[in-house]
């Protein structure tokens, strides 16, 4: 079955990644969502990591991602892996800074057309090439996660940026997980 790959990597382009997304987007199982699927997430801990209002993720299944490490000759790889929460491990350039991934060790779930359960890995959708961010189906966020933590004038501003239309009519989920077993806000 053709597919379409998603490209992207860190600022110093030490660590580069792909993404295979099948051409037919498989559902979670027990959520309207298919996958992949992007949430704009406003967690303490995105806000504080990535050193932004808020952050941007794209969920996938880790079977379809690739990462490339190429480090320089003599050196060994660059890609930090640290736990910012019990059993959630974020990852980042150690030589430009650039934030890569989002693993939680107990996030499975079944997606439609494959028997094992699969692990969801989160991306950071700015780390995503140019002609990757293009494809807007595939990286355009759906929902806000997290909503509960966010910074009041930060949804405020959502809430006034064009109403039902823009980024202020998405779903709005109190908690994580990219909306799964989360309630809406
Ligand atoms: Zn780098």
């Amino acid at each position: 079955m053709p597919s379409r790959i998603l490209k992207g990597g860190c600022f110093c382009g030490e660590t580069t990644y792909s993404i295979n997304v099948p051409e037919t987007l498989p559902l979670l199982e027990g959520t309207t969502h298919h996958s992949p699927h992007c949430v704009i997430d406003h967690c303490d801990t995105c806000r504080r990591t990535s050193g932004s209002f808020f952050h941007a993720w794209i969920l996938v299944p880790e079977s379809w991602i690739t990462i490339i490490s190429l480090p320089k000759e003599g050196e060994n790889s660059k890609l930090v892996r640290f736990e910012s929460s019990p059993h959630v491990r974020r990852s980042f350039c150690g030589r430009c800074g650039t934030h890569l991934f989002y693993e939680k060790e107990d996030r499975w779930i079944k997606i439609s057309g494959i028997e094992e359960k699969v692990r969801l890995v989160d991306v950071t959708i700015g780390s995503l090439d140019e002609e990757s961010l293009a494809q807007v189906d595939l990286v355009k966020p759906s929902m806000h996660v997290w909503w509960k933590d966010g910074i009041s004038w930060v949804k405020d501003m959502f809430a006034s940026e064009g109403g039902k239309k823009g980024f202020g009519g998405l779903r709005k989920y109190v908690s994580g997980d990219g909306g799964i077993n989360a309630e809406e806000a």
